[in-house]
């Protein structure tokens, strides 16, 4: 800092000099303030007294003074302590001043100690050209601190900021001492030669709180005057309340207000300010405004220089003629109204650690005239805006609520061509046409952006009562404004119409409870819409159509009575990252040739399908979040398109993905899980590739494919349902290929009534039932799929069903492997049926399958088991190594045999057991039916359901009435202990278990319509 020429002259404590004390005794006493008349600035000048400033209740140092301990309370030692107040002199001296940082413990004590000039900010004011009363010379500023946090809201004036302490070397500074311990001032020989005259006591002897009380009459311009005389009135000058009270004279504002560049405006909280003092920097920012104040203009002050207009329009005129002027003159100064007297720039330099000068950001280089539109309702206002005028509400409080702009029967404010930086900002935007009104509305609105102008329109708050149009209409190439933090509410209409190729940004608006929809967007408009809130509409949230664009993002939409988002007529959003929600229809529509895409959106909680997707829409619905849903998640119907890919879909009531009547979309990578219905439901002729996505616990089924639907399913993850994996019904068809089916408590596969799917290459496992079940005139080819440890049988082919199975592997079955009942049918070829626990293929009960080039081993029961009236065609099958027998054939059975059969190595353990004297119980309990001779004994069980080995005939019942009946499958009642008599080959009694087998038939799950 260049301020050796300011460098006191006084000696004391020299030796405690940059910092070096660190004692905290030596705290010089701050003066008391405490009963100085404030005048209220807002008023003519007079000497009224504000109340804030003279409570001596709250001189309370513990709050006063907050964090900075060292500094005593002196509410009563005023008058003491001002005499010997540390004031500097501009007397020149190569001695700089002791300096300490006691009162400061470190870089946030800034704003503990106001005035303390060591810790000048980089953001401060060093100039004081922007009022044009600078000096030149002034080359070492100063810049006064603030008070911080709870002491600057503080009104009670009891603080420590009236302390000044000033200092003319940046890097010194007076410690606080207390006052029996200060030195009195003593001053060198040069000095005491200097006459004590009337200014001399005014500069040097006058306490800081007379001072301050004087200032506090005085004007901005001739604050920053009296500020060029010494350090110590540079300093009072700067006192922050001097300057709030100013401020809040002239703009009202309850926060400072900061331009930082054109087109933005930010309030901010004094304590989150880094400038020494934020309210007379924001004075300075704004000091260039005129004001519409009406019944205000007459008041004119010594000291200032503010313009004042009872309209908008005057205003307009004059900022206009002005401008006009300038650019004729090229005058460098647009300084409202403001004299500046030595020509030099208002700076409205305000960015951190910039230079002291004022070449930075002039207000030459904001083009536009600034507008404070102070508390009132102002009606027929005529505001066509075609150039860069910024129009700003000034008011305390609620800002926007305090100034209303009304207009009946045109729009209220216009931007048309030329409004490049134009700026609206924290007013209410009213249009009102009068109900009974016979002119027709729809070409006016409450906010109208035409081409080629882009105004940024901040915190307004925008209401229309028209019943047609928009409340906000953007229209036209080139239209491109920055609406922001706007509150377009109960409107009679649409929100917020964006259309013919207009553009602009839309950020943190509320948009709610309009009567039609919140937004529109048509014609290639492409509006980029984040972070906006856009809520309980009486019509869809966002609609966009006939090829409207544009990216939204973060937006939040939720209980609007129609979809959140509708997407028809070639339009194409990117919607990103949004929250779709509790709508009181769908969550997001797209249909007439809809597209967009739709990303990482949460979309949940709505009364229909997340989203819609129909009449050759194809939009792109990619990892978004789907669940809650009162229906389904994502509903493709009527020609319906679209790739749906990686997104969670979950909860949701009906099916997770419904694919209907011919539509067409791609399906892939998605999670489809916890559904209270199915996972993905394809009916009436839906189509679809779906492919690699884990559909899993589901209530129904996981896939149900229906009514003459051909999907295409390919390496999903289909598992852990409470129903049937995949379900085919009704002619459904389609292909499934190379899945994993898995864990279900149904069948993995069903297929009934006409479905003929293609089934290739699927790992069906683990079932809490049968892998696969074909019934009830059931096709499909089953080609190459593993079958492998379910609960019940690998195949099941009942009631009609006529199924093709090729190549299969099925094995380690915890029942049979292939189980074919009531009349089914089925060719059979080239399976390996191995290691299943019951018979490798049983067929039974007028059945009649083809059986071909199969192998049929290491069975835990009987290779093939033929019964019941069924038959069968075997040609070149191999049947071997199995348990109980190779081809058991019950009595009656002829089965077709063709081409050799090769049947070996087969254990023959039931016969073996006959042959050694043993109850066939032995070998077979009650959990499986070897095939052998049995009997029935009329003295022991009337009813015909008892069966009983032939060693039980001839050992136990010797001497019953005894019948042979046939050889079939069953298991010995004598040896289970289920008859009468005690068995002696067996003897311990089991319970009944005779029908375990057949009454354990497969679950059918249900279909349950929901369209
Ligand atoms: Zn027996
Ligand atoms: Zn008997
Ligand atoms: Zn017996």
């Amino acid at each position: 800092m260049p301020s050796a020429s300011f460098s006191s002259s006084r000696t004391f404590r020299r030796s405690k000099r940059k910092g070096s004390n660190r004692n905290n005794s030596d705290a010089y006493e701050p003066p008391n303030c405490q009963n100085i008349p404030a005048p209220s600035v807002g008023t003519a000048p007079g000497p009224s007294v504000a109340n804030s400033s003279t409570n001596p209740d709250t001189s309370n140092p513990t709050t006063s003074n907050g964090s900075n301990p060292t500094i005593p309370n002196t509410s009563s030692a005023s008058t003491a302590s001002s005499s010997v107040l540390a004031t500097t002199t501009s007397v020149s001296s190569s001695e700089t001043l002791p300096s300490n940082s006691s009162g400061c413990s470190s870089s946030a004590s800034c704003h503990h100690s106001p005035y303390d000039l060591r810790k000048k900010s980089p953001m401060a004011c060093n100039s004081e050209n922007w009022l044009g009363c600078a000096g030149t010379s002034t080359s070492t500023t100063t810049s006064s601190t603030c008070t911080s946090g709870s002491q600057q809201s503080s009104t009670t004036s009891s603080h420590n900021h009236h302390h000044y302490s000033t200092s003319s070397n940046s890097n010194a500074n007076y410690d606080y001492l207390p006052a029996r311990k200060r030195p009195r001032r003593t001053y060198s020989s040069t000095e005491t030669s200097t006459t004590m005259s009337a200014a001399h006591y005014l500069q040097y002897e006058m306490p800081d709180e007379v001072l301050l009380t004087i200032f506090s009459y005085l004007m901005e311009q001739d604050l920053c005057r009296v500020s060029l005389v010494c350090k110590r009135f540079q300093t009072i000058a700067n006192d922050c309340e001097l300057w709030k009270r100013l401020y809040q004279s002239v703009y009202e504002y309850d926060l400072p207000l900061f331009n930082p560049e054109p087109c933005k405006f930010l309030f901010m909280k004094v304590e989150d300010c880094e400038f020494s003092n934020p309210w007379k920097e924001s004075f300075r920012q704004l000091y260039r405004g005129i004001h519409v104040r009406p019944n205000y203009q007459d008041r004119k002050y010594q000291g200032r220089n503010i313009s004042y207009f009872n309209t908008v329009q005057a205003a307009f005129d004059y900022a206009d003629e002005r401008n006009a002027a300038n650019n004729i003159a090229s005058a460098p100064q647009i300084g409202a109204g403001m004299s500046n007297v030595n020509g030099s720039n208002l700076s409205v330099n305000i960015s951190p650690g910039s230079p002291t000068n004022d070449d930075n950001m002039s207000v030459l280089d904001s083009p536009g005239s600034l507008i404070f539109l102070h508390a009132g309702i102002y009606r027929g206002e005529f505001l066509v805006i075609d150039s860069d005028i910024t129009l700003i509400g000034a008011a305390p409080g609620n800002v926007a609520e305090s100034i209303v702009l009304e207009r009946e029967s045109e729009s209220t404010v216009m931007f048309v061509e030329g409004a490049k930086n134009a700026y609206i900002g924290h007013m209410t935007l009213k249009f009102s046409p009068e109900i009974t009104s016979t002119v027709p509305h729809h070409k006016h609105y409450c906010l109208e952006v035409g081409e080629n102008c882009s105004p940024t329109i901040d915190h307004c708050i925008i209401r229309s009562t028209s019943v047609v149009g928009a409340a906000v209409c953007v229209n036209g190439v080139g239209a491109n404004p920055y609406i922001k933090f706007c509150d377009i509410s109960d409107c009679e209409n649409v929100g917020l119409y964006v259309t013919d190729y207009a553009q602009g940004t839309y950020e943190h608006n509320e948009i709610s409870r309009n009567a039609l929809a919140g937004i529109w967007v048509k014609n290639f408009a492409s509006p980029i819409m984040r972070e906006n809130h856009i809520h309980h509409g009486r019509d869809v949230g966002i609609f966009t159509f006939d090829n409207g664009m544009g990216y939204f993002e973060k937006n939040d939409i939720h209980n609007n009575r129609i979809a959140g988002f509708e997407v028809k007529a070639g339009a194409n959003p990117t919607v990103v990252k949004c929250e779709i929600h509790h709508g009181q229809t769908g969550g997001i529509y797209v249909h007439e040739n809809g597209l967009g895409q739709f990303i990482e959106n949460r979309i949940h909680s709505n009364n229909f399908a997340g989203v819609w997707i129909t009449s050759n829409s194809n939009p792109t619905i990619r990892k978004n979040e789907i669940y809650n849903g009162h229906q389904g998640g994502v509903y493709i119907f009527g020609e319906g398109r679209g790739l749906i890919e990686h997104n969670n879909i979950y909860g949701n009531a009906l099916a997770g993905i419904q694919i209907r009547t011919t539509s067409d979309p791609i399906v892939r990578h998605n999670k489809i899980h916890h559904g209270q219905h199915g996972g993905i439901y394809v009916h009436e002729k839906g189509q679809g590739l779906i492919e690699e996505n884990e559909v899993y616990a589901n209530t129904l089924a996981g896939v149900w494919i229906t009514t003459g639907s051909t999907p295409v399913l390919r390496r999903n993850r289909i598992h852990s349902g409470k129903q049937v994996g995949v379900y085919f019904y009704d002619n459904g068809h389609g292909k499934l290929e190379d899945n994993d089916i898995f864990n279900h408590l149904y069948s993995g596969v069903q297929i009934r009534t006409g479905s003929n799917p293609i089934i290739r290459g699927n790992k069906i496992w683990g079932g809490q039932n049968g892998g696969v079940l074909v019934y009830n005139g059931g096709l499909g080819v089953l080609e190459q799929n593993e079958i492998f440890d379910n609960a019940m049988a690998g195949v099941w082919i009942k009631t009609d069903s006529n199924p093709t199975l090729k190549r299969n592997k099925i094995y380690d079955g915890r029942d049979g492997g292939i189980c074919i009942f009531n009349g089914g049918k089925g060719v059979l070829e080239e399976n390996d049926i191995f290691r299943n626990t019951q018979a490798g293929v049983l067929i039974s009960t007028q059945s009649h399958p083809v059986l071909r080039r199969n192998r049929i081993f290491d069975g835990l029961a009987a290779g093939v088991e033929i019964t019941n009236n069924a038959t069968a065609t075997l040609e070149y099958n191999q049947i071997f190594n199995n348990k109980f027998g190779g081809l058991c054939l019950a009595s009656g059975v002829q089965p077709i045999i063709r081409g050799a059969n090769k049947i070996f190595n087969n254990h023959d353990e039931v016969e073996k057991a006959v042959s050694g004297g043993q109850c066939l119980y032995k070998i077979s309990s009650y959990t499986s039916f070897p095939m052998h001779d049995f009997y029935r004994c009329h003295t022991c069980n009337t009813t015909d359901r008892n069966a009983i080995c032939v060693n039980c005939i001839k050992i136990c019942h010797q001497g019953h009435d005894v019948e042979f009946i046939r050889h079939d499958r069953f298991f010995c009642d004598c040896g289970a202990g289920t008859l009468s008599n005690q068995c002696s080959l067996q003897g311990e009694p089991t319970q009944d278990t005779d029908t375990l087998y057949d009454s354990a038939a497969p679950m059918e799950s249900q279909t349950k319509e929901n369209w």
